[in-house]
């Protein structure tokens, strides 16, 4: 199995070869094809296993389409939200996505990412949310802040992400996550990763995920 055969986009094909990588793991093999087709997903999955670039490259692949797609060129100066909504649990764990989406997206012309995590000041937050943004990776604490003051513009979010969902809602995340959820488009396509998907973290992927949503164990 190589990378080429999973259907990704030459310009992420070039900094997976940037990056030493030279097979996709299995995570990755499973779960990229059917994500790059808008699949809604429930990836049973732990950290070291590649999961990160299992959903940031069929989400950048999103983005690099987007471009090329005349009904979603957006105006000059406009204001506009990100097409892409990752939510991930802690601060670290949010730097570490957006860290692989800079990386798997070296090669994205103009690539705007913005991460909006708790414990920083509100002002560069706010500034780069006024963007026109691709992706946005956040803690759903902070980021619910965000939306009740008005300043996060989700009417436009495509794919929604959320990483490591069992411990989202280890640490209380259930209502700000379904809220989050309430305000983005019905039509997204929806990835959740998880190391375990029992009790309440079931519960929350049927309630979010599509009913023909794909397991990935
Ligand atoms: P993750 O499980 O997403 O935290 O990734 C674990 C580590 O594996 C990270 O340091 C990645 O850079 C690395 N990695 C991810 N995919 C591959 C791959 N296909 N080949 C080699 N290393 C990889």
């Amino acid at each position: 199995m190589t990378f080429e055969t999973l259907g990704l986009h030459e310009v992420l094909l070039k900094s997976l070869t940037d990056s030493g990588y030279e097979n996709p793991t299995e995570v990755q093999a499973q779960t990229i094809p059917p994500a790059l087709e808008g699949q809604d997903l429930r990836v049973c999955s732990n950290t070291g296993s590649g999961k990160t670039a299992a959903f940031v490259l069929p989400a950048l692949q999103r983005v690099l389409a987007a471009r090329q797609d005349p009904t979603k060129r957006r105006p000059k100066g406009a204001v506009s939200g990100p097409r892409i909504l990752v939510l991930a649990p802690t601060r670290e764990l949010a730097l570490q996505v957006s860290k692989a989406a800079s990386t798997y997206g070296n090669h994205v012309t103009g690539l705007k990412v913005a991460t909006v995590v708790g414990g920083v000041p509100y002002g560069a937050q706010l500034q780069a949310l006024r963007g026109q943004l691709d992706m946005l990776i956040a803690t759903p604490g902070r980021l619910i802040d965000h939306l009740e003051s008005g300043k996060a513009n989700l009417s436009q979010v495509e794919m929604l992400i959320l990483d490591e969902a069992d411990r989202m809602l280890d640490m209380g995340f259930i209502e700000d996550i379904e809220r989050i959820a309430a305000a983005l488009p019905e039509s997204r396509q929806t990835v959740m990763v998880s190391a375990t998907f029992a009790g309440q973290v079931g519960r929350l992927a049927d309630q979010i995920l599509r009913d023909d949503a794909l397991r990935i164990e």
